[in-house]
């Protein structure tokens, strides 16, 4: 089977990994620091905050911008439950918006007018996570200028978007409050589990760095009592073990290091993609002016002629692991017990009936991706008429 996706780990990631277990600290050591900071340089920004994954950084984020019960929290149907589920831990309410049928990203147009629609009826959202999808990076100013007219902070869901950038500019370095990667095994960098936190604002790194690790601070300045001893340490709040291990920290710096190299790899892919599959009747990967995805994901849609389920099963009979991302949240059944329900959000449920996720993975060969086309194009044929001439 082709995956859909899938790591790629050098001889070099092991030694790194191997290097920490030779060592005297698996956890809590200088490998997390050395992390953050080379993630931090290579995304230009100022602080970044390691976490045990993406889900845990979206709830710290929440909690860290102030998010709790009686706030709302929008994002889009299109994403995998963590974006949304953030909100529902920290007590607050979730909505959503439905996306751009073409970028597949949040439609900054249906955000404008609901944001419009929710200050004349008292309820705006505190949070809005937009996500760029696939790895597309969403026009992340566009939401800027929207949370500065109406209070609300952005925390962008950059799960699929290591290394995605918006001209110079990487995603993470600008326009949303706090910034979320994630590192899981099927993503672009990975640490097995993991994820990363963004920000320009060193209030909100100090905090998230508390809430990752209970709610203590070890720092005499931050305590409210007299520290006893050296031995003192203070729970201010109510916080989480959401560390990354150092195990997990060095794999994902020796990632980082060649991320440059599998970035290229992935858009070469997605390039041969794009002119193999053009003109095909394939709706394929869209791509913005001045902006370079990650290439997470490669997601075709499929015409509406050609059933999805019959193609998925075809495609993975003949050995190539096809995907589908996403099944709206809305529509899940815990968020259906919310009062969500399909029909709601008509883009992202349309989109959701079409999409085909095809293997892209660095190491790909062209043999393999020869074969995707091959196997993808054969579903595309209309059906045989019965009685041929
Ligand atoms: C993978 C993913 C997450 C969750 O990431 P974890 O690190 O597995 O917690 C959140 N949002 C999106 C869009 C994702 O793809």
């Amino acid at each position: 089977m082709i995956p859909y996706s899938t790591q790629h780990i050098t001889d070099e990631d092991i030694a790194a990994v191997v290097g920490v277990l030779r060592s005297s600290f698996l956890t809590q050591g200088p490998a997390v620091p050395a992390f953050e900071q080379a993630f931090a340089a290579r995304h230009q920004v100022p602080h970044a905050v390691a976490v045990s994954s993406a889900t845990a950084g979206l709830h710290i984020a929440c909690l860290a911008l102030g998010l709790g019960s009686g706030d709302l929290l929008w994002t889009v149907p299109n994403s995998f439950v963590a974006s949304a589920n953030c909100a529902l831990y920290c007590g607050a309410a979730v909505d959503f918006v439905d996306i751009d049928p073409v970028t597949r990203n949040m439609d900054i147009g249906q955000l404008a007018d609901k944001l419009a629609a929710a200050e004349l009826a008292g309820r705006l959202p505190r949070i809005v996570v937009p996500v760029d999808f696939s790895g597309l990076p969403i026009d992340i100013l566009a939401i800027r200028q929207l949370a500065d007219r109406y209070g609300f902070k952005i925390v962008e869901d950059a799960s699929h978007a290591v290394g995605a950038a918006r001209g110079s500019r990487a995603v993470g370095s600008e326009g949303a409050d706090i910034t979320v990667f994630s590192f899981h095994a099927v993503k672009t960098v990975t640490t097995g589990e993991g994820g990363m936190c963004t920000t320009a604002d060193p209030v909100l790194a100090d905090r998230m760095r508390r809430l990752r690790t209970h709610g203590i601070t070890r720092d005499p300045a931050e305590m409210q009592q007299t520290p006893e001893g050296p031995w003192s340490y203070e729970q201010l709040e109510l916080g989480y073990n959401y560390r990354l291990t150092d195990i997990a920290a060095a794999l994902g710096q020796s990632q980082l290091a060649r991320l440059d190299g599998m970035a290229a790899a992935r858009e070469a892919h997605a390039c041969r993609y794009d002119a193999l599959l053009g003109g095909s009747g394939l709706t394929l990967q869209p791509r913005r002016p001045d902006t370079t995805s990650s290439h997470h994901l490669y997601v075709v849609e499929l015409p509406s002629h050609v059933e999805r389920a019959a193609a998925f099963s075809r495609l993975r009979e003949a050995g190539i692991g096809v995907n589908v991302h996403y099944y709206p949240i809305h529509c899940q059944p815990h968020y259906r017990t919310l009062g969500f329900d399909w029909g709601q959000f008509p883009a992202s449920e349309t989109y959701y009936r079409r999409c085909l996720s095809i293997p892209l993975f660095p190491a790909m060969t062209t043999e393999q991706q020869d074969d995707v086309v091959s196997v993808l194009l054969k579903q595309l044929e209309q059906p045989r008429r019965a009685a041929s001439n």
